[in-house]
């Protein structure tokens, strides 16, 4: 480790990185070592380019997945959990969900241990890149997912168990509903506290990108005290702590005549299996998205194949103290070490963290060499096999082609 190297701190707020952050890492199971090695080279070579060896990342390995139950007996040691937290920022390659290792899934404990509530995907079409759309370029979202509660808080009691049966009973004698005897059920949490802190991130990164509209995904005509609640409660953050930078949609017809005026978001919301429509028919009338858990999850995953599936799909987790930056795809077991598939998932997760510490400059280059990369036809197999004339190159080979693009650009 560099001798100059030091941890972010926070201050009123704002992180305050230091010119040599050190900056924690898992490196990943199956594919994960690949698109790491490669995600790293992209990184340090954005950094050194932008920054003249001034600057400079301190990487940190810490063990999760298969690496840390070798090395430790546990799936997701707590030594690593508390590396990130004092650390504030970390960037993680996919994980193998552990068969019978009593977790559901190593992701999804990572985001409730360290509280990272929002889980950011940016979803822009990179040219060239094979898409379903007509317009893909059109694309150009973010969508800002609730993490922490809706369906995945993990509350549910298998059919025919005591529990269930406990459950049932109680329904019907307390409340008066009447349920089955042989289903299964679950229980859908979404409180004010974690929708507005949710809402009013997804705000604030509208506000601070100059994007002209936040809409709050829901399926409140249904579902009156979770998903109604949500959008009732984004509202409510948006003008309780956005009231001179926010307008609602009603608003912006009934005051504004339906001209944005200058320097105000404007808020709305759509009913989640309409969203879906339009995100395929009027994608330029989407900016950022807000959502709860499950809507968060399948809206993200829809998009990212409008503009060329997961392998191409940055993502990061983020709460109030500490930030995880992440591969959105898994860890494809069958390609692991082959050295063959896209690192652009993890490699455009590193540019969001780049971002993330201040570094614009660094982060937009490496946006711009995969751009590059890709319209130049130098490809991994996945997009080489459906670009015509495309050359098909190795995991390592698209890294060091960005790499070049890095440096051609300054
Ligand atoms: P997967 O995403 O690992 O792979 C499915 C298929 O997608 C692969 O066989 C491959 O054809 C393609 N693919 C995935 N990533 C690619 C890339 N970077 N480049 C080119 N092609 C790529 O999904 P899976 O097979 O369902 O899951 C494997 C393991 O990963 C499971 O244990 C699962 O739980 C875990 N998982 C982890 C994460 C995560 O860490 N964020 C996400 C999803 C799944």
């Amino acid at each position: 480790m560099e001798t100059s190297s030091k941890i972010i701190q926070e201050r009123d707020g704002k992180l305050n990185v230091p010119d040599v952050p050190i900056i924690p890492f898992i490196e990943g199971d199956g594919i994960g070592p690949d698109v790491w090695t490669a995600t790293r080279t992209v990184i340090d070579a954005a950094v050194e380019a932008a920054h003249g060896g001034i600057k400079k990342i301190a990487w940190l390995e810490v063990y999760a997945g298969e690496k840390g139950h070798q090395r430790t007996g546990e799936w997701l040691p707590e030594e690593t959990l508390e590396t990130i937290r004092e650390h504030r920022v970390a960037i993680k390659g996919p994980m193998t969900t552990p068969v019978g290792g009593g977790i559901r899934s190593l992701n999804v404990a990572i985001r409730h241990k360290l509280n990272l509530y929002a889980c950011i995907r940016p979803i822009k079409y990179i040219d060239l890149v094979p898409s379903p759309m007509k317009h893909p370029e059109k694309v150009d979202m973010v969508v800002f997912r609730e993490n922490m509660e809706d369906v995945y808080a993990g509350i549910e009691w298998e059919r025919g168990t005591p529990e269930v049966e406990r459950v049932i009973r109680f329904l019907q004698s307390e409340m008066g509903v009447s349920i089955p005897e042989d289903a299964g059920i679950g229980i859908k949490p979404i409180s004010e506290k974690n929708t507005k802190q949710l809402v009013a991130k997804a705000i604030a990164y509208a506000i601070d990108n100059k994007m002209p509209t936040v809409t709050l995904m829901h399926k409140g005509n249904i579902m009156k005290f979770t998903e109604a609640a949500f959008r009732n409660w984004g509202y409510e953050v948006a003008e309780e702590r956005f009231g001179d930078q926010t307008i609602t949609e009603a608003e912006l017809f009934d005051k504004y005549q339906g001209v944005q005026p200058d320097g105000k978001v404007v808020i709305k919301d759509r009913i989640a299996d309409v969203m879906f429509q339009m995100v395929l028919l009027r994608p330029d009338e989407f900016h950022v998205i807000a959502a709860p858990n499950l809507n968060g999850d399948y809206i993200s995953d829809a998009l990212a194949a409008q503009v060329g599936g997961l392998g191409m799909a940055p993502g990061a987790n983020i709460g109030d103290d500490c930030a995880v930056f992440e591969a959105t795809h898994g860890s494809a077991p069958k390609y692991a070490g082959l050295d063959k598939v896209n690192p652009s998932s993890l490699i455009l997760s590193g540019a969001m963290m780049l971002e993330h510490l201040g570094w614009k400059e660094a982060s937009q280059s490496v946006w711009e060499a995969v751009r590059q990369t890709v319209r130049s036809g130098f490809v991994t197999y996945d997009l080489a096999r459906q670009i015509e004339g495309a050359t098909e190159v190795s995991c390592s080979g698209f890294a060091e082609q960005i790499v070049k693009n890095i440096r051609s650009e300054t």
